[in-house]
């Protein structure tokens, strides 16, 4: 070893020093030890293996699934001199065979592989035949089952050590809570691996969290109003929804681009290249958007609608902020939402378990909006990562909510759901809790039961977030065969008996007329 690993990093990556456990993982990887690497995106993974790779004799092997990524990499490893390629289908056979001659013959330093290129036994036997130096599993959570990302070839990556146990493995993601953890350990035989598991905090990022106020687009540009001519994201739940927000913001003289799976692909490139060089691009978009796109400068990550987990918010959010400037993230919610997730997840094509674990995921979510507990805390606890709390960056810390009693009424929301026969959705019951005589409480007679003009002591929004804060809380649940109708749970009975005291968060600024807070 000519050279050590900081002065590589200066020389060749330029930087003055590494960031955060980057110096140990170097290290510990460089000396043949295998790693199981947890960093935020943007904390710097690819270096944990570059460095190694050019320490160590012989070639890295990196196993991503992003070929987008890929090319981005090797284009800036080749810029700074390291003798980098790629091996994937976009690759025609004359230009493959040249690169794994290359492999063969050692003038390649990192070589990125996608994984059902590996897998195959033509270009197993061809590494017998190359000196490899390490091989770095990237994305490690696409080996997990009930992640978002999942590639069934993951889970064959295990005969890379089975065929060559003397070669350290570096796994690397910025996804996992403590089980997705534990299943990359266990699906990649990395269970004796040195777990280096790095702060989730991202103290640049302001957290906020708002309710849909039926105001549609009105709400997003407000919020963009602060951020005039910067970039950012813009996640939606749909293609249609992608299409119509995107339509909606050009049309309010904002430099919107729609990006989906759906569009051609032509138009989706030239999208994404704009976004990444143009100034003050906002990019509307489906999740399809965003994994491997590194763009420093991303000042907002807006959600119209509700993410389906935690993990996939951070891993959204993460994106925004990366060169350590200030940035802000919203997320605005509603009861729609929770009723449209729901019943997709329901309706899914997936089997029981994965359901009931989709649908936990989406409580966990509905817990976070729904918390007046220092956002960060909550965050960083559902990674497992303890925080102190009042991190003087999110809503609820910058603007304590309140919160109130919502004891009575929520019993007799619950009681209307039940006497109307837990058929309609919380329009209706509003309307029938408040005395609004129209149309349809007429057709159906219900300005005759006694749950008829009870709750006329709050308002329409008041009554939104009573109903929308006990879906969260599975008091109510939305009726899937019924066009999402509110009905009753087992968890609804000693609230309506009174044997349960509710606690409400306040939607307006002032807790509802005529209710204090009485603590607890
Ligand atoms: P990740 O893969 O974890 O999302 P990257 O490896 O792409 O992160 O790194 C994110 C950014 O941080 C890149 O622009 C990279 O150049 C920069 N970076 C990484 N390590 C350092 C360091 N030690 N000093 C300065 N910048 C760094
Ligand atoms: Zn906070």
């Amino acid at each position: 070893m000519s050279e050590n690993a900081l002065d590589l990093l200066r020389r060749i990556f330029g930087h003055t020093g590494f960031r955060g456990e980057q110096a140990q993982i170097v290290e510990h990887v460089a000396d043949g030890g295998d790693a199981l690497v947890l960093m935020p995106t943007g904390g710097g993974k690819s270096l944990c293996y570059q460095l190694p790779a050019l320490l160590r004799e012989g070639c890295g092997l990196v196993v991503s699934p992003l070929i987008a990524l890929m090319q981005d990499q090797v284009e800036a490893l080749r810029q700074v001199g390291v003798r980098a390629a790629y091996l994937n289908s976009t690759l025609d056979a004359a230009a493959a065979a040249q690169v794994e001659q290359q492999l063969l013959t050692g003038e390649l330093d990192l070589l990125y592989v996608a994984p059902e290129r590996l897998l195959t036994g033509r270009f197993l036997s061809l590494l017998d035949r190359a000196r490899i130096a390490l091989f770095a599993i990237d994305e490690a959570h696409c080996v997990s089952q009930w992640g978002h990302d999942f590639r069934p070839e993951y889970r064959q990556l295990t005969v890379l050590h089975e065929r060559w146990p003397d070669i350290p493995r570096i796994a690397l993601t910025a996804t996992a809570d403590a089980p997705t953890r534990r299943e990359i350990a266990e699906r990649l035989a990395l269970e004796d691996a040195r777990q280096f598991v790095s702060s989730f905090d991202r103290p640049n990022l302001r957290y906020r969290v708002v309710h849909k106020d039926g105001a549609g687009v009105r709400q997003l540009l407000d919020f963009l109003a602060g951020h005039r001519g910067e970039s950012g994201i813009v996640y939606a739940f749909s293609r249609k929804r992608v299409e119509a927000v995107a339509e909606q913001l050009q049309a309010a003289g904002i430099k919107a681009l729609p990006y989906h799976a759906g569009m051609d692909a032509k138009l989706r490139a030239g999208n994404q290249r704009r976004f990444l060089q143009e100034d003050g691009v906002v990019m509307v978009a489906t999740i399809a958007f965003g994994m491997g796109i590194d763009k420093p400068d991303v000042r907002f990550v807006a959600h119209v609608d509700l993410p389906k987990s935690i993990e996939g918010y951070y891993q959204e959010t993460g994106r925004a902020g990366r060169d350590g400037e200030p940035a802000e993230l919203w997320l605005s919610y509603g009861l729609g939402d929770m009723v449209n997730l729901r019943t997709m997840i329901q309706q899914g094509e997936a089997g029981e378990d994965r359901k009931r674990l989709e649908l936990g995921k989406l409580d966990a979510l509905l817990g976070y909006c729904e918390s007046t507990q220092c956002r960060r805390q909550a965050l960083l606890g559902w990674f497992g990562e303890p925080h102190a709390g009042a991190c003087g960056n999110c809503d609820n810390c910058l603007e304590p909510p309140r919160s109130w009693d919502g004891t009575e009424a929520a019993r007799k929301a619950l009681s209307c759901v039940y006497r109307t026969g837990q058929r309609f959705g919380a329009g209706h019951l509003i309307d029938v809790l408040r005395g609004i005589a129209t149309d349809k409480v007429k057709q159906y007679g219900h300005e005759r039961l006694s749950t008829w003009t009870i709750g006329s002591d709050l308002d329409e929004r008041q009554w939104r977030g009573v109903f929308r804060q006990l879906v969260a809380g599975g008091v109510l649940e939305a009726d899937v065969e019924h066009h999402g109708a509110l009905r009753l749970t087992a968890l609804s009975g000693p609230v309506l008996r009174g044997e349960r005291a509710l606690m409400f968060r306040s939607e307006a600024a002032k807790p509802p007329r005529g209710r204090k807070s009485r603590g607890g």
